[in-house]
C-alpha cells in the first residue's frame, strides 16, 4: 500500500522540537515514546557550541569546528553571540571589547558585526546555530522539523525575544513559543504538576549566571524575580585556574604570556581540568609550547579548584539573596530548587546552593540538557499532546457520542491517560422527546459516519418537556483494561441507561495509524462537514422556532418581511435536505435565515414586553 504510506508521511504532523539556544552551547530535544529526549545523532554529541569561525573565503564555520579553529586563531572567531541579540551598541559596549571584529549600529539601532566588509546581524549568526541544531535533529528524526519552542533567559526583553524569533525564522523555523529557561527547567522536572509552590532555579552556564524565583499555580508558571550576573559563569572558573597557572608560569613565559593563542590554549586546558575535577578528586592541566621549549604539567586537586573559585561562587549567593528579596520571600518559602547549566556539575556549586536553600536541589537530569528537555515538554504540549502522556497508557483514539446532525462530541480525547473518565451534558432536540439513542463512536473524524461505532443504546422514559430542557449527563468511564462504560442519566427524572463496550482491544496498531492518517488527510473536509452539520442543526432549530411562533403574529408582520422569511425558510429546508451542500453555501443560507427571522423576533419581543407590562408573567408565554 505505497499510497497509504505516502499519505502518512505527508500528513503526519512533524515533531515540534525544543531548542535551548544558549550563550555557550545549544541543543535540541524532542518528545519520543512518552518523554522528552535530547537529540543526539550517532557518533556526535548533542551539544552545538555557540561559536563561529570566519574563513577568509567567506565560509562561516559553526559549532565544534569553529571552536577548534578559534583555538588556533581567536582573531577570526566569535563567541557568546546571544549577548548581542536585540541589543544596541551602547548596551553591549563592554562585551564588544572582546570581539575581534568591528561592530556598528544597523537598522533599528541594533548591533551588526563587520566581517571582511560584510555586515552580519546576531540574529543571522544565531540562525546558523539553529540550522545546525535542526540538521542534527533531522538526522535523528528522519524529517526536518519546522516548528520549535525556543528558550530565552527570563530577563530577556521584548526586543531580545523578537530577535530570537527572527533568528528562528531565518533558520526556517516557526516558533510556537518563546519559553523562559527557568520555566523550561521546571517543566523538565514535572514541577508543573504541583498545585502550587515556589521554585528557585539556579543557572550557572558558560558565561552567565541567572537565578529566578518562580511561582507555580495550577501548573502555570510566573516569574516572580530574576537576578544574576551576565558576566559570571564557567568561563570565569576556567580563568581562575588559568590565573593560578600563569602565576606559576609567568617567569618562563615572559612576553608570550599575553599571546592570544597561548592564552586560549591555557583556557581550554583549564576547562578540561575543571570538568575532570567534577568527576575525579584530581586532574591535570598542561601546556605544550615547543617554540618556548615548554612542556608544563600541573596537577590540581578539587580543593585547589574550590579555593580558586570560592569568591566567584559567593557572588552567586548574593544574587540568590537579591532574587528572594525582590520576590519578598525567604529561603524558607522555597519549595523546590532546580540546578541548571553545565557549571552546576561542579560538586562545590551544588553543595553551596543546597546549603544556602537548606534543601536538596533537583540535579537528576543533566544540568546542561534540562532546559532543552523542558522546551521539548512544552513543544509536545503545544503540538497537541497532553502532559498525561507521561503516564504510560493512553487511549489511542478519541471516544465520543454522535450528536444531532451526525456530528461527533468527543468525551474522552485521544491520548488521555487510562483509566479516565469524563462527563458531558446533553439535552433533547425536540419537544416532548421521551427517549434518545446514544451512538458511541471512536475516532478522530468529525462526523460519526466516518468514525467507528462501538455500540448504541437507548435512554427511555424521559418525562415530556420542551426541547432543550432535559438535562442528560453522559458519563464515560474507561478503565485500566480499556473497557468503556457509558452511562446516560436524565437528571430531573433520574432515568438512566448504560452500556459497556470494549474499544481498545478491537483495534490493532495499524488500524489506529490508518485512522489517524485518515483524520489528518481529511482534516479540512472534516472541518467543513462538521461545520455543515452544525449549521444544519442550527437552521433546524430556527425553522422550528419560526414555525411555532409565526402563525400567532403573521398578521402583524409586514409583507416584505414575511416574504423574505418564507423564502429563507424554504432555502434552509432545501439545504438541510441537500446531500452535499458546501460549507460556504450552508453558511450563507443560515445567515440569510437568521436575518430574515429578525423582524419576527422583534415582534415577539415587543409582544412579550407588552404582556409583561399588562401583568402577565413572561414565563406564561
Ligand atoms: P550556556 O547555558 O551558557 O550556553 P551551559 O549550560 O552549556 O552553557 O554551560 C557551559 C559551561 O558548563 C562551560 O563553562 C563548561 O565548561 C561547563 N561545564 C560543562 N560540563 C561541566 C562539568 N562536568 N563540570 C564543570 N563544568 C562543566
Ligand atoms: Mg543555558
Amino acid at each position: 500500500m505505497a499510497f497509504l504510506e505516502l499519505d502518512v508521511l505527508n500528513n503526519a504532523p512533524k515533531p515540534v522540537i525544543g531548542i535551548d539556544l544558549g550563550t555557550t552551547n545549544s541543543l535540541a530535544a524532542v518528545w519520543v515514546d512518552g518523554r522528552p529526549t535530547v537529540v543526539r545523532p550517532d557518533g556526535m554529541g548533542a551539544i552545538v557550541p555557540s561559536a563561529f569561525y570566519f574563513e577568509k573565503d567567506g565560509q562561516v564555520l559553526v559549532g565544534h569546528e569553529a571552536r577548534r579553529r578559534a583555538m588556533m586563531d581567536p582573531g577570526r572567531a566569535l563567541f557568546s553571540v546571544k549577548r548581542f541579540m536585540g541589543r544596541g551598541l551602547a548596551d553591549v559596549a563592554g562585551d564588544l571589547a572582546s570581539v575581534p571584529f568591528e561592530a556598528r549600529e544597523g537598522e533599528g539601532g541594533v548591533v551588526r558585526f563587520l566581517v571582511d566588509g560584510k555586515e552580519l546581524a546576531p540574529e543571522q549568526l544565531s540562525s546558523f546555530i539553529l540550522r545546525r541544531v535542526v540538521e542534527q535533529a533531522s538526522l535523528v528524526l528522519g524529517v526536518r522539523p519546522d516548528r520549535a519552542v525556543i528558550t530565552v533567559p527570563a530577563y530577556f526583553d521584548d526586543t531580545q525575544r523578537q530577535a530570537t524569533r527572527d533568528a528562528a525564522r531565518l533558520a526556517g523555523l516557526e516558533v510556537l513559543r518563546i519559553l523562559n529557561e527557568p520555566t523550561a527547567a521546571s517543566l523538565a522536572y514535572g514541577l508543573d504538576r504541583r498545585k502550587q509552590g515556589k521554585v528557585a532555579v539556579y543557572d550557572l552556564g558558560g558565561g552567565t549566571f541567572d537565578v529566578s524565583i518562580l511561582d507555580i499555580e495550577d501548573g502555570v508558571f510566573r516569574v516572580l524575580s530574576t537576578s544574576g550576573d551576565t558576566h559570571l559563569g564557567g568561563d570565569d572558573l576556567d580563568r581562575a585556574l588559568v590565573q593560578v597557572a600563569l602565576d606559576e608560569l609567568a617567569p618562563r613565559l615572559g612576553d608570550a604570556a599575553s599571546e592570544p593563542a597561548l592564552l586560549q590554549a591555557l583556557r581550554l586546558s583549564a576547562e578540561r581540568c575543571k570538568i575532570e575535577l567534577s568527576r575525579a578528586p584530581q586532574a591535570e592541566m598542561h601546556l605544550v609550547a615547543p617554540e618556548l621549549d615548554l612542556d608544563w604539567r600541573r596537577t590540581f586537586s578539587r580543593a585547589e579548584l574550590e579555593a580558586a573559585i570560592a569568591p566567584l561562587l559567593e557572588r552567586t549567593l548574593d544574587a540568590c539573596q537579591r532574587a528572594l528579596a525582590d520576590a519578598s520571600l525567604t529561603v524558607a518559602d522555597v519549595d523546590e530548587v532546580v540546578l541548571v547549566g553545565g557549571s552546576t556539575r561542579v560538586p562545590a556549586v551544588r553543595a553551596l546552593v543546597e546549603r544556602f536553600f537548606g534543601r536538596t536541589a533537583h540535579a537528576e537530569l543533566d544540568p546542561d540538557e534540562v532546559v532543552a528537555l523542558g522546551a521539548a515538554v512544552q513543544a509536545h504540549i503545544l503540538a497537541g499532546g497532553t502532559r498525561e502522556f507521561l503516564l504510560l497508557d493512553v487511549t489511542p483514539l478519541s471516544l465520543g457520542l454522535e450528536t444531532m446532525g451526525g456530528a461527533v462530541a468527543k468525551v474522552i480525547h485521544r491520548n488521555s491517560p487510562v483509566p479516565s473518565q469524563a462527563t458531558e451534558g446533553f439535552t433533547t432536540y425536540a419537544d416532548n422527546q421521551t427517549g434518545l439513542v446514544l451512538n458511541i463512536v471512536q475516532g478522530e473524524r468529525e462526523l460519526a459516519a466516518d468514525c467507528r461505532s462501538l455500540g448504541r443504546f437507548e435512554l427511555k422514559g424521559i418525562p415530556p418537556m420542551p426541547a432543550g430542557m432535559a438535562r442528560i449527563a453522559v458519563r464515560f468511564q474507561l478503565d485500566a483494561d480499556g473497557i468503556l462504560n457509558v452511562t446516560a442519566k436524565e437528571e430531573t427524572s433520574g432515568v438512566a441507561a448504560s452500556i459497556t463496550v470494549q474499544p481498545m482491544h478491537a483495534l490493532g496498531d495499524e488500524e489506529v495509524e490508518r485512522m489517524l492518517a485518515d483524520s489528518y488527510a481529511n482534516a479540512q473536509a472534516d472541518f467543513d462537514n462538521r461545520r455543515i452539520a452544525d449549521l444544519k442543526v442550527e437552521m433546524g432549530t430556527m425553522l422550528r422556532a419560526t414555525k411555532a411562533h409565526l402563525d400567532g403574529v403573521r398578521a402583524d408582520l409586514d409583507r416584505e418581511s414575511l416574504l423574505d422569511l418564507e423564502e429563507a425558510c424554504a432555502a434552509a429546508q432545501a439545504t438541510i435536505a441537500a446531500e452535499r451542500p458546501t460549507a460556504a453555501e450552508t453558511q450563507k443560507v443560515r445567515d440569510t435565515l437568521e436575518r430574515a427571522t429578525l423582524p419576527l423576533a422583534a415582534l415577539l419581543m415587543d409582544r412579550v414586553a407588552k404582556e409583561a407590562l399588562s401583568g402577565k408573567r413572561v414565563s406564561d408565554l
